[in-house]
């Protein structure tokens, strides 16, 4: 009998992003086929999905030919370690994932004749010259520096998918995602909110970087997912950013979580890693027009529930 269920893969699926995907193509009825190596993603976060049937796990290294029996829809390439902590502690395998993976990943897409979406990145813009950074700005990034092996990846990544588009008219689309937070984060992932998060809950002092001026912008997980699930589905082919485009200095983010965490905790001031971007701020009118897309969560509310995931998994009680 021929499925009429339609049919997703996400590489990356048991990651943070990846798994809350894996939610909401479930949600909508799809069929999910997860694929992971576990690098920097945990069982734990589709631990929930196991005998949903549904749902499909295969732990597997998308840098390898990639083979998924029966129709595919969408793919959607999620895989890469995505922390600066993280891929600098994997640069090769990040270089493999956003190079030979979403080769991998593409040709399973001309393949099966399905749509392709690359998680690209904020990072390709790197140490931004252009305030805020709209689709246009080519980017200002050290090719060699510490964090070049993310950023040139997924530049790299991003050229392979035009490519595939333009020469094998394979419908692609490319997500720019800037900084997002929420629950399931990895408590060590080594990125601001996750670090402040526990620093704050266990009553350590908030490591800020450098003077703390530099800026981020954070969009909560459910915003993020939305603005992927609608541009999967829209006719986009250009990247389109997505992200929220709250600014906020960083010394002022560790205030604002040390204060919805009610804690105590000092602020004390750490060396600036190499290459850190000075600002970041997503110019996210094409998403609006193209998907008719925005943010809904405030930050104050997303720390709220990201904070209290937090707790749970620290195992430390809401006051
Ligand atoms: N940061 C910080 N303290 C930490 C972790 C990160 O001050 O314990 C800073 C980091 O140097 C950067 C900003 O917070 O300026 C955001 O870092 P993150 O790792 O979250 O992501 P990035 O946007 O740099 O990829």
């Amino acid at each position: 009998m021929v499925s009429i269920r339609r049919r997703v893969v996400i590489t990356g699926g048991a990651g943070f992003l990846g798994s809350h995907l894996c939610d909401r193509f479930l949600q909508e009825g799809y069929e999910v086929v997860c694929i992971d190596n576990l690098l920097t993603g945990t069982l734990d976060n589709i631990a929930h999905l196991f005998g949903h049937p549904r749902f499909r796990f295969t732990c597997y290294d998308v840098t390898n030919f990639l083979y998924v029996e029966g129709s595919v829809d969408a793919v959607l390439h999620f895989a890469s370690p995505a922390s600066p902590k993280d891929y600098q502690i994997y640069p090769i395998q990040t270089l493999k994932v956003g190079s030979l993976g979403t080769h991998k990943a593409l040709g399973l897409a001309k393949a099966k004749g399905a749509r392709f979406l690359l998680a690209s990145t904020s990072e390709v813009y790197g140490d931004p010259l252009v305030h805020p950074q709209s689709e246009e700005y080519w980017g200002n990034v050290n090719p060699i520096g510490v964090r070049g092996v993310y950023d040139e990846a997924k530049r790299f990544a991003e050229a392979m998918t035009m490519a595939y588009h333009r020469y094998h008219g394979l419908q692609t689309r490319i997500a720019r995602i800037f900084n997002t937070y929420g629950p399931r984060m990895r408590l060590d992932d080594g990125r601001a909110i996750p670090t402040f998060i526990v620093q704050a809950l266990r009553g350590e002092p908030l490591t800020v970087h450098g003077d703390g001026l530099q800026t981020r912008s954070v969009c909560y997980i459910s915003d993020m997912v939305e603005g992927i699930f609608r541009l999967l589905h829209a006719e986009v082919v250009e990247p389109v950013n997505l992200g929220n485009p709250d600014e906020i200095s960083i010394v002022a983010l560790a205030r604002e979580i040390r204060e919805i965490a009610g804690s105590s905790s000092p602020i004390v001031f750490a060396p600036l890693p190499v290459d850190d971007p000075r600002v970041r701020r997503p110019d996210i009118h094409r998403a609006q027009e193209l998907l008719g897309w925005e943010p809904a969560v405030s930050r104050r509310e997303g720390l709220h529930r990201t904070i209290e995931d937090f707790r749970r998994r620290l195992g430390i009680a809401t006051r």
